[in-house]
């Protein structure tokens, strides 16, 4: 018997997160029809009753014993911002770190579950207060793949964080880049869980957007800021420019001041 999915938090913080972000991401038209999905790992009560078992195509040990909330298959952001509990489901991750069980709310999890957990294993162990992930397709940001030499992580941060003052400060690593994948493969989340130990965006060529955050509010901050300077980018595109960008010694600079440097 199902259980009421706001029993297991003691308050309603985490599911008004994936409702804000939804309608957000919905009301920028990222998110079209049921493009894109959200998940926040989280610490269990002690006294859940967990039902049947599903193998996971990975082991994810890091995981082992907590709970993952993420949105359901075939869900849409327009319809996850007015009800988050009909379209996000609660699961639990076995104690062998390699099984999964469902235990509140939605009931059929995106096919890109394993790929979630490959990320959040791993942000367990590099960045364990990032809990939150998301994924969306920003426009201005697939474009990019498009431009002849953007297919890497080093060409996309060089070229595009310097078209801001301050996008470097929110980013100073730059951001991840990955080859075009088959979607929703096990391949593209284990690639993904490999370059998210450096990067808080990763890039997917052709495809769209993945970020992490200690909220999935704050994941959407740094795609926000990505995204704008591929704005900025396009816009100077269209006006004939093909913008050189900051200087890279002001970026040292404005990194030196706000003792960021030692990340860039
Ligand atoms: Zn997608």
């Amino acid at each position: 018997m199902a259980e009421p999915i706001y029993r297991f938090f003691e308050n309603h913080r985490i599911l008004e997160d994936f409702r804000t972000s939804a309608h957000w991401l919905a009301f920028r038209g990222w998110s079209e029809a049921a493009g894109g999905n959200m998940s926040v790992r989280l610490e269990l009560p002690e006294d859940i009753s967990p039902g049947k078992y599903q193998a996971l195509p990975l082991q994810v040990p890091e995981l082992a014993g907590m709970g993952l909330l993420l949105t359901g298959s075939g869900t849409r952001a327009r319809e996850i911002g007015i009800d988050p509990v009909l379209h996000v489901g609660l699961y639990h991750i076995g104690d062998d770190g390699e099984s999964f069980c469902w235990l509140a709310g939605n009931k059929t999890p995106t096919m890109e579950l394993p790929a979630h957990c490959a990320i959040h294993n791993q942000l367990q162990q590099v960045r364990p207060e990032d809990k939150a992930i998301v994924h969306t397709h920003p426009e201005s940001l697939i474009a990019l793949c498009h431009v002849p030499g953007m297919n890497s992580a080093k060409s996309i941060s060089d070229k595009i964080l310097h078209l801001q003052s301050e996008a470097r400060l929110h980013l100073p690593e730059g951001v991840g880049f990955i080859d075009h994948q088959l979607p929703g493969s096990l391949e593209l989340g284990q690639l993904s869980a490999k370059a998210m130990s450096r990067h808080h965006l990763v890039l997917w060529q052709y495809h769209g957007l993945l970020g992490s955050g200690t909220s999935l509010a704050h994941a959407i901050d740094l795609m926000e800021v990505f995204e704008k300077c591929a704005q900025v980018y396009w816009r100077l595109r269209a006006a004939g420019i093909d913008p050189e960008g900051i200087a890279v010694k002001d970026i040292i600079h404005t990194l030196q001041a706000f003792g960021q440097l030692g990340r860039f």
